[in-house]
């Protein structure tokens, strides 16, 4: 992932960025992903910023409110991601509500599966896919934010099986791995998934750019 960015300095010059969210989760991911390329990165926590609405029903829409929130308290660049799991059958649901399947005040994985196992109940089309949009902005009003998505396709399983990753991991089967991603090690995950990809393509657009950030 990281091949080619030596072209611009982020190799050798600690650069920081904030990661617009506060889920742990996506939080680790990140961290492992960008901390090898000398990003220091920051969350929005650790400076004490509130986290923003997402009140938009597309999920890019919503990465930019939380990307230019965290910029404009933070007065650095900030990278925001949105993402789901958008199930086929389900007509493409929980989508931009996976954070919130489960209830309106509450961001409980458990209860997340829970709800998504029972409404897949006597359902045969069991695919899904994962999707990740990432929004980068240098400054609050950056008029050329960065955008970058991924996807990762699977299906949703029959019980719950694993113990990494966190969100919908535990229910999202790789026929091919034989696997949920909750299975997955870390390493192995960050080769392949929605947020890895979306990663990797950002990158790559800061590279052409020679851009930093
Ligand atoms: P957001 O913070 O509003 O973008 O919500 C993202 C939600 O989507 C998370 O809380 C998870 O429920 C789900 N999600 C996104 N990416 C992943 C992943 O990599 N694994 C498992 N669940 C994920």
């Amino acid at each position: 992932m990281a091949e080619g960015l030596t072209t611009n300095g982020l190799d050798t010059t600690m650069q920081k960025l904030v990661i617009a969210s506060n889920n742990p989760g996506k939080l680790r991911e990140f961290q492992a992903m960008l901390t090898p390329l000398g990003i220091e990165v920051l969350t929005q926590s650790q400076l004490g910023i509130e986290e923003a609405e997402e009140p938009h029903c597309t999920f890019v829409e919503n990465a930019l409110a939380k990307a230019r929130h965290v910029s404009r308290e933070s007065g650095l660049p900030a990278l925001a991601d949105d993402s789901g799991i958008c199930v086929e059958a389900l007509g493409g649901a929980p989508g931009v509500q996976s954070a919130r399947y489960a209830g309106d005040n509450q961001k409980s994985d458990t209860l997340n599966n829970k709800k998504l196992l029972q409404e897949m109940q006597g359902i045969t089309d069991r695919r899904a896919h994962y999707y990740c949009v990432l929004v980068l902005v240098q400054h609050a009003d950056d008029p050329q934010p960065l955008i970058a998505e991924g996807e990762w396709h699977g299906e949703i399983a029959q019980q719950i099986r694993g113990e990494g990753g966190f969100g919908y991991d535990p229910l999202f089967w790789l026929p091919q791995l034989n696997k949920t991603s909750a299975e997955l090690s870390r390493d192995e995950k960050a080769q392949v998934s929605h947020r890895a990809l979306a990663l990797q393509r950002l990158l790559q657009r800061l590279d052409t750019m020679r851009k930093p950030f």
